[in-house]
């Protein structure tokens, strides 16, 4: 099965995308996580990533269909996998099409925005394997410590509240139309983001079931 999960930042969808990976034995592709490997390993992407990020604006679309391109052609995905944060835009989900992938299912997690500020405050990242946590959310077994590594967890950059709200308005503006375009094509979920994670994960289980 091949999956799209939309939704703002903040939202939930890499958590559950990687909820979805462990039950479907599927590779979640995360092109944020990608672009912050890069980042930390100081690659020409990386280095070409990283005022866009750091001001909360989208990474150009050659470069990001470039990495989709490069990793989806990766034995792993030949299986199936789950897009996190990926399309971000129309062009995005254009060229998508145009690589001849097809996509079965496209969960989009709503949350309010009055919450996403508040969720990302909570975010916290492995600062040496990029591994993602959240204070209420997704607690690692000891505070503070990532679960994979035992390197110590930081705060992202992006997630300070003025980017945050920027990258809220990019959001709005570049990849909610991807709801209508996806709606079209009736694949389209939509799952209301619940306080309880595994409440969340329910929801989205069902409709990918459905
Ligand atoms: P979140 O889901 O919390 O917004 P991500 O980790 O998915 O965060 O993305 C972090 C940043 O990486 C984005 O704000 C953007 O700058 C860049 N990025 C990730 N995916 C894309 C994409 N598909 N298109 C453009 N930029 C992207
Ligand atoms: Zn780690």
């Amino acid at each position: 099965m091949n999956i799209i999960f939309l939704g703002a930042p903040g939202a939930g969808k890499g958590t559950q995308a990687e909820r979805v990976s462990e039950k479907y034995a599927i590779p979640a592709v995360s092109t944020g996580n990608i672009i912050r490997e890069a980042l930390r390993n100081g690659t020409p992407t990386g280095l070409q990533a990283k005022a866009y990020i750091d001001a909360g604006q989208l990474v150009p679309d050659e470069v990001v269909i470039g990495i989709i391109k490069e990793r989806l052609a990766a034995p792993d995905c030949a299986g199936g996998f789950i897009l996190d944060g990926f399309p971000r835009t129309i062009p995005q989900a254009e060229a998508l099409d145009n690589m001849g992938v097809n996509i079965d299912k496209v969960i989009d997690i709503e949350v309010p925005d009055e919450s996403i500020v508040r969720r990302m405050s909570g975010r916290r990242v492995c600062k040496n394997c990029g591994a993602s946590y959240h204070t209420e959310y997704k607690k690692p077994v000891q505070e503070g410590i990532c679960d994979h590594c035992g390197a110590g967890l930081t705060t992202r950059k992006d997630d300070a509240p003025e980017t945050v709200l920027e990258r809220l308005k990019v959001y709005h503006a570049e990849t909610e139309p991807l709801k209508d375009y996806y709606k079209k094509t009736g694949k389209l979920f939509i799952v209301e983001g619940q306080e309880e994670v595994s409440d969340t994960v329910a929801l989205v289980m069902k409709a990918l079931e459905a």
